[in-house]
């Protein structure tokens, strides 16, 4: 298992690098996209030796050769997470590849319908590449400067895969992870931050959630030493407001990462905050009833992961973000297509009596309030549920040693009522109950609402 000095992997990794860092600076647009067709053309091949892509190929009469161009994508059906479910395990991986070097990522935790995939220790390092791309492009060098990942390493996740059973076994630790401090998002923010100022980075990434506590906490004078160049945040849009009391805080600028599970990372922000996507590792497609929607307008998106030997994610319909694209060039001058904004989750949404669809970066908005209006801690964790169109439920998790600093268990919920209020109107019913615990297992949004009764009329 462990290959310490594995020199093919680590030529491998090394040849990756050295061209894999820098394509959106070394290629041109017209450049970049035959790049893409070439890799779309090569992924889709491999598919071909993986029985759920096969079947479905077949099925559809669409063979490998037929893809020439991108446009050409649109012959292949998309696939769900029911397809991998129906083929897992051995209908997901190619029967060319040997499933013993694969390691098992699950997407549970989100959603509460996991889904297990395969990836292999070179998509693994390719998405890291892909990390460091951005961290690249905020002027961090991953071999110099010291990083702290703060990122969610129960044991399922993709992150403990990447890197507790991927890199770490494979790789020696003081040849590549000696300047990166990596810390689990599940333990608490104080914990957290002490670890931070022990390490004195240069750069912090993690949760947006995690990111906003540990800004109160340095507010009221915690890790004093630390002072970073930049930091990252991800796993769901950022709003402003809370953006801004990070910023101020660390007196950095932060910048948003996207990445899946399934895909390894999509996209990040620029020093100019253009949001590129990593066009030489994934292809989007943004569609609204199966029709590519327009630049700046909301769509559904549809995944095509362009690398890779475990499990291939080509027209993967799934990943259930909606998402507009932006078909502008930035002035930072990177190869490829930009986003306009990322809104979440289209399954983990609320429904509104006007039909209207309320995403994930509105349920941001709202609980950012509470660390950024009432500058407080307190709140450990939260789950909403939407009992009926008329009526939703906020259970909250306090923090016991908090309970009695600064405002009030009664002032937060007033707070998220009145977030809630503005999203619904005024009629919504909305409970709200002090809990104990919140299982992480399961969705925090979770609505009752049957979607099929409702005439949808847009997103809120
Ligand atoms: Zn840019």
């Amino acid at each position: 298992m462990n290959s310490f000095y594995n020199p093919v992997l680590l030529s491998k990794i090394l040849k990756s690098y050295l061209f894999d860092i820098n394509r959106l600076r070394n290629l041109n647009d017209e450049e970049l996209k035959k790049y893409q067709i070439k890799r779309l053309r090569k992924i889709v091949k491999f598919a071909y030796t993986v029985p759920l892509y096969h079947d479905k190929y077949r099925k559809e009469e669409v063979h490998p050769d037929d893809i020439k161009s991108l446009e050409d994508i649109n012959k292949l059906p998309t696939v769900s997470k029911n397809d991998f479910k129906k083929y897992y395990p051995n209908g997901i991986v190619s029967s060319k590849i040997a499933k013993n070097k694969l390691i098992e990522v699950s997407t549970s935790g989100t959603t509460g319908k996991s889904l297990t995939i395969y990836v292999d220790i070179f998509d693994i390092v390719v998405g890291l590449f892909g990390y460091i791309r951005s961290l690249n492009e905020h002027g961090i060098n991953w071999r110099k400067d010291r990083l702290t990942i703060i990122a969610d390493f129960q044991p399922h996740t993709v992150e403990s895969g990447y890197i507790h059973r991927g890199l770490q076994p494979r790789l020696s630790s003081n040849l590549f992870f000696k300047n990166i401090q990596w810390l689990n998002t599940n333990d608490s923010s104080e914990k957290v931050i002490k670890e931070i100022n022990k390490f004195k980075p240069d750069f912090i990434g993690g949760y947006t959630g995690m990111l906003g506590h540990l800004a109160l906490l340095k507010e009221k004078g915690y890790g004093k030493n630390i002072s970073p160049r930049v930091m990252a945040s991800t796993g769901g849009s950022i709003n402003k407001a809370l953006r801004d009391l990070i910023e101020k805080t660390f007196n950095v600028p932060v910048f948003e990462s996207y990445a899946s599970t399934e895909s390894g990372p999509i996209a990040f922000q620029c020093k100019n905050d253009g949001y590129h996507v990593l066009s030489d590792f994934v292809y989007l497609e943004y569609l609204k009833k199966g029709i590519p929607v327009k630049s700046g307008e909301a769509g559904k998106l549809v995944l095509t992961k362009l690398y890779g030997h475990g499990t291939p994610i080509i027209r993967y319909d799934a990943i259930n973000d909606i998402v507009a694209p932006l078909y502008e060039k930035c002035d930072c001058g990177l190869a490829g297509e930009q986003i306009k904004k990322i809104y979440g989750r289209d399954d983990l949404s609320f429904y509104t009596t006007d039909g209207k669809i309320l995403l994930p970066s509105s349920f941001g908005e709202i609980f950012g309030r509470i660390l950024y209006e009432l500058k407080t801690n307190k709140l450990k964790d939260v789950r909403v549920i939407q009992h009926d169109i008329n009526k939703i439920e906020i259970q909250a998790v306090i923090n016991e040693k908090l309970r009695d600093v600064g405002p009030s268990v009664e002032e937060i919920f007033s707070v998220l009522k009145q977030g809630f209020r503005e999203k619904f109107g005024s009629n919504i019913e909305i409970l709200t109950k002090e809990v104990k615990k919140i299982d992480r297992k399961k969705p925090r949004i979770i609505s009752k609402v049957d979607r099929n009764m409702i005439k949808i009329t847009g997103y809120a």
